[in-house]
């Protein structure tokens, strides 16, 4: 197997580490975990991407979840298209912005009135703002190894030794602020009993991505999320469903129609934008009027509801709304996790693969894997292998073992079988 060819994507990391800390603009797009260069990606089109040696890439990371409909959509660009010619942004309302807000609120029954913002960190700081302000207290529940964004608030996930007092993962995030945020352990309810005891009166709201894709794909177990429900119910907590990376992917209504429980908030990103920058959050009425300038809680944003990130997020969700659509997206992962069971199986090489309709991790170890800590246990040197091995044969996943793979509705069976057999191939040098 012939190494990949990278030349001028070798030469453009060498000028953007010279101007760009890291050359990225978001850590995890630096292949630190599993070594080598990052692709500087020319252009994306149905499933693949091209990057600026020519190569072309069966693409698996979907800009981390976005591109439910492939690349370049026709519908999509066209929206945009249309839209850029009225003009990029206003700073004063428009229509797009009750048709999305709509469309968003048609999917999740919970959603009674929604804030459009410009990124998933956004939404999720705001929405914690918000079930601060809203119930006066300061304390919030998280869970190590989900992602909220990078806000302060967010970005702490304790040891399992720091039940009760946070501790910030990042300098610059002052311990004053990070002891407010309590982390808990996925799918153990009684770490969440507990932390209300201690916190009795104090926790305004339980964050959790229903489900996690932040530290690979984890499922909920039965009756976790419901308890989460019933907790913060009987203590006057709100529960914030972070579906950032759930929401219109694992059905069209996320998680939450998917298990059936209604959250207080819920956190929207990704997909609502189409591939353009736009966050959202909502949920009961009563709490969302708590915001300015109905309500005391401020939030702003000078580009929230941008027109182009608008049409394309309305174009992305009528397309996914159509009948049949999360059918169709099942079959093809199904069809894909079948053929890679297939592949790991006959490999021998021990892996665990959890999976919520199209959005999949594979850890290299043995399973199960139902929380951070047994994530964690994964052999990531394994998975840099099985990465470039992939990669050298034309697929392109996350660049790091603790992300979600993502399979759209462009691929195509003949894709799947061309990735199953890649695997194979990858696997093979084990
Ligand atoms: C990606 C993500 C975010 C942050 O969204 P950005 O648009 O990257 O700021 C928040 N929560 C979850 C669950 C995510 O996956």
């Amino acid at each position: 197997m012939a190494r990949l060819e990278t030349k001028q994507s070798k030469k453009l990391f060498l000028a953007a580490k010279k101007i760009i800390p890291g050359g990225v603009n978001s850590p995890v797009r630096a292949f630190r975990s599993v070594g080598g260069t990052p692709l500087f990606i020319a252009r994306a089109k149905g499933a693949t991407v091209t990057d600026v040696d020519g190569n072309v890439f069966l693409d698996y990371v979907s800009s981390w979840g976005p591109m439910i409909l492939g690349h370049a959509h026709p519908k999509v660009v066209s929206a945009i298209r249309g839209a850029a010619g009225k003009g990029t942004s206003y700073g004063a309302p428009t229509e797009g912005e009750v048709t999305l807000a709509n469309l968003i609120r048609g999917a999740f029954p919970s959603i009674s009135k929604v804030r459009l913002v410009s990124s998933g960190t956004e939404a999720a700081m705001s929405a914690v703002r918000l079930a601060r302000g809203f119930t006066g207290r300061d304390k919030i529940v998280k869970f190590e190894g989900c992602y909220h964004g990078h806000a302060d608030s967010m970005l702490v996930k304790a040891g399992s030794g720091a039940l009760t007092f946070g501790q910030p993962d990042s300098p610059g995030v002052p311990a004053d602020l990070a002891r407010h945020t309590l982390t808990a352990t996925f799918n153990d309810v009684a770490s969440v009993r507990r932390l209300f005891e201690r916190n009795r009166g104090k926790i305004a709201a339980v964050v959790v991505e229903p489900v996690p894709g932040n530290m690979g794909v984890v499922l909920p177990a039965p009756g976790f999320l419901d308890a989460l429900r019933k907790i913060t119910r009987q203590e006057g907590a709100l529960l914030v469903f972070d579906e950032v990376i759930s929401g219109f992917r694992v059905a069209f209504g996320g998680a939450q129609e998917l298990f059936g429980i209604a959250p207080d908030l819920t956190v929207l990103g990704k997909i609502i934008g189409g591939g353009l920058p736009v966050g959202a959050f909502g949920g009961r009425g009563d709490v969302m009027d708590a915001l300015s300038p109905v309500g005391p809680v401020y939030q702003a944003g000078t580009l929230s509801g941008n027109p182009l990130a608008v049409a394309a997020g309305i174009a992305c969700l009528k397309e996914l709304s159509r009948k049949g659509t999360y059918g169709k997206l099942g079959e093809k992962a199904d069809y894909l996790a079948e053929g890679l069971h297939g592949a790991f199986a006959k490999s021998g090489v021990p892996t665990w693969t959890n999976r919520v309709g199209s959005m999949w991790t594979t850890f290299f170890r043995k399973g199960p894997v139902v929380d951070y800590a047994s994530a964690k246990g994964s052999d990531t040197a394994a998975y840099a292998k099985y990465f470039h091995g992939l990669l050298d044969r034309g697929i392109y996943t996350a660049p790091s073992q603790f992300e979600a793979g993502f399979v759209s509705l462009a691929h195509t069976r003949k894709d799947l079988d061309r990735t199953i057999a890649a695997a194979r191939g990858a696997l093979a040098q084990f």
